[in-house]
């Protein structure tokens, strides 16, 4: 047999790292390709066709006996501690959810930026450290052997794992991971922007000094308002509107998504962990502010149980609410499906060659959000 990368072909690849990981030959790695995005690399000298990579990957078979659609309970919710709230990109669910967990004795695996700016999945033992994984990074995650060090952490500790991520990431996990020791949030995702892109407009944007933070949903401004600041060593800021932020762009007008991005089958009901988690843009008026609300989804008994014990413990305000509202502003719940842009593959091929200030005024500075008729 192939390897499963083979076997579904680049455009498929969600970049889940699931292969990686499965593959005890060390015969696969991941690479960063040249439009910024990981891929895996198979080492024919040193693979044996066992068919592991296939087995474990998501894309090629995913089971999942989360909720359907009508069953499934939807929230408009947010965190109580208002610091944590703050800080947070929505409502603060997902830390939350890590603290109960922790509370508990268990341990947490999430997203951080690391000294480059670039983005990893880490693991938390003490709540100080939650905030090394608070806020949305848009780029995709190197989540590294994450996967097999869960599976080690659950045979050897007997402790439970929370594991955040992306749709596509929480499939790959539970491929790995067969054990209700692991807990699982999955975000809503519109989809992950290329890391070459976004290396560019940092490189702009620091005007090439040492950064020593980024916030792309800084609070200041508001949740709706939401803006990115950037702080370099020196004391440079740049701060913008998200929506007028070139980066933010490019990505909510899907320039520069990954390729399997446009047609997600992780995008859909069932949802791929045990609680989802998004913004709830389109919240009920009587509780919309702009400390951020989230969307939250139950999609299963687990789910249940950690959120009924966060509102009846006073951590959380959770207010039910349903499908039919939650889509109106987040239709990735059921739909992973996005027009590709015309100019994707010219931006692409400009993108190696030329600076972001050069790609920001031939290809982002027109796009202009939902007037695909017109690009
Ligand atoms: C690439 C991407 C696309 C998204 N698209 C949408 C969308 O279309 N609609 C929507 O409603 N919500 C989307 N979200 C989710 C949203 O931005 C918030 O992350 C979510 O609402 C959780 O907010 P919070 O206040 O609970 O947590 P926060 O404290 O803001 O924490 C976010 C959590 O997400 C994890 N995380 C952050 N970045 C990444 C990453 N790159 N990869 C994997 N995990 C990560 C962290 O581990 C952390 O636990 C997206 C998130 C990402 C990373």
């Amino acid at each position: 047999m192939n390897p499963a990368i083979e076997n579904i072909g680049l455009e498929k690849c969600t970049s889940c790292f699931a292969c990686f990981n499965r593959c005890n030959l060390k015969a696969i790695k991941m690479s960063l390709n040249k439009r910024g995005f990981y891929y895996p690399i198979v080492d024919k000298d040193k693979c044996i066709e066992c068919n592991l990579c296939s087995n474990v990957c998501p894309v090629i078979r995913n089971t999942n006996k989360n909720r359907k659609k009508d069953d499934l309970k939807v929230y408009a919710a947010y965190t109580l501690n208002e610091h944590l709230r703050m800080l947070s990109s929505s409502g603060g669910l997902s830390s939350e959810i890590a603290q109960y967990i922790l509370d508990r004795n268990g341990l947490v695996f999430g997203a951080t930026f690391n000294k480059d700016f670039l983005v990893d999945h880490i693991e938390i033992r003490d709540k100080e450290d939650l905030q090394k994984i608070i806020g949305s990074k848009y780029i995709q995650s190197n989540i590294h052997l994450t996967y097999n060090r869960i599976k080690r952490i659950i045979d050897e500790e007997n402790k439970n794992v929370l594991f955040i991520g992306l749709p596509c990431q929480v499939a790959a996990v539970k491929k790995i991971v067969n054990s209700e020791k692991l807990i699982t949030i999955d975000l809503i995702c519109h989809g992950v922007p290329s890391i070459n892109v976004f290396k560019k407009y940092l490189m702009e944007k620091s005007k090439g000094k040492k950064i020593v933070s980024y916030n792309f949903r800084d609070k200041k401004l508001g949740w709706t308002k939401g803006r990115v600041k950037l702080v370099t060593e020196d004391g440079l800021e740049y701060t913008s509107i998200k929506t007028e932020d070139p980066f933010f762009n490019g990505f909510i007008c899907d320039l520069y998504l990954n390729t399997s991005c446009y047609d997600c089958k992780f995008s859909s009901v069932p949802r791929t962990g045990d609680i989802t988690i998004g913004d709830f843009w389109k919240a009920p008026e009587e509780i919309v502010d702009e400390k951020g609300i989230s969307l939250v989804i139950s999609n299963n008994e687990i789910g249940d149980t950690i959120l009924e014990n966060l509102k009846v413990n006073n951590k959380i305000y959770l207010k039910e609410s349903s499908l039919d509202n939650a889509i109106k502003g987040n239709p990735r719940i059921v739909n992973g499906n996005l027009r590709i842009r015309k100019h994707r593959e010219d931006f692409f091929s400009d993108l190696d060659i030329n600076d972001f200030n050069y790609l920001f005024k031939k290809y982002i500075k027109p796009l202009k959000r939902n007037v695909y008729d017109e690009d």
